[in-house]
This record gives C-alpha cells, sequence and structure tokens, in this order.
C-alpha cells in the first residue's frame, strides 16, 4: 500500500509504498529543537520505497551515540521537517509522521531518547521506551 505526504507549502512532496517498519516517539534534543515540539513521530522506512519530488534543504548532525552523519531533510520555503537519513542505517528513511496526508495506523510503537524528554510528557502506556537511541537491530 502506497501512502502520501508533503510539507506545509506543498514545494516538497513524496510517496512511500510500504508499511513502516517502526513507528518511534523521538525525545531527543535535536528533533524537540527542529520541530519546536516536545517530541517528533518518526516513521522507518525501507530508503528505497520513498519517492521524493521537489529538492528538499539538508541540515546535517552528529549522532550523539554513533557519530554518525544525519542528514535532516526539510523545506527550505516553509521549513517543515520531513525525512532524516542516518548513515550508519543507509537503507533506511525516517519519515516525520505529522508530514503525511494520512496519518491514521501511525500510532507509535516505541519511544526513544526519554532521558531527554521534557517532565510532563508521560512515556505511553503500552510503548517500549528507550533511554536512548534504538538499540542496534
Ligand atoms: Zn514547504
Ligand atoms: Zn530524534
Amino acid at each position: 500500500m502506497s501512502r502520501t505526504g508533503r510539507c506545509l507549502c506543498g514545494a516538497i512532496s513524496y510517496q512511500i509504498d510500504a508499511e513502516p517498519q517502526v513507528v518511534a516517539l523521538c525525545h531527543c534534543d535535536d528533533c524537540q529543537r527542529q520541530s519546536g515540539a516536545a517530541f517528533s513521530t518518526n516513521a522507518l522506512f525501507p530508503k528505497a520505497a520513498l519517492t521524493i519530488q521537489g529538492e528538499p534543504a539538508v541540515y546535517h548532525t552528529t549522532g550523539t551515540d554513533s557519530g554518525q552523519d544525519r542528514q535532516r531533510l526539510f523545506c527550505g520555503t516553509c521549513g517543515s521537517a520531513l525525512f532524516t537519513m542516518l548513515d550508519d542505517m543507509p537503507d533506511v528513511a525516517i519519515v516525520k509522521a505529522g508530514t503525511l496526508d494520512d496519518r491514521t495506523g501511525y500510532a507509535p510503537a516505541v519511544e526513544v531518547w526519554r532521558h531527554s524528554a521534557q517532565e510532563w510528557v508521560a512515556a505511553g502506556e503500552g510503548r517500549q521506551a528507550f533511554d536512548r537511541g534504538l538499540p542496534a537491530a
């Protein structure tokens, strides 16, 4: 099944022809700063299933634990955060689930970087929570 999504202004849109491998709430400091929100909802897909229309801008960060490059792709016009690509997970595309056109069925199963979660954000019942990133598969 395929899903579509876009940034706020529509300059960048995308299609994904796969179901997510995992949907995770991320409380990391970088996600909080990039989104302006308390956490981001990140859906992990096989990178090959993602088709992007438009030219996202890229900001590079370094993974706190991995020391590896993270490419944070966003719309240079409206600023929407869209995707993150990790050098240490080259076959995975992380999609900011808030940019999907249809967000049904994307309840997160896990929470990562709980150690930097804002104090008012209680860990969700039934979600597996990790103090730091996802353990290496
Ligand atoms: Zn945009
Ligand atoms: Zn994060």
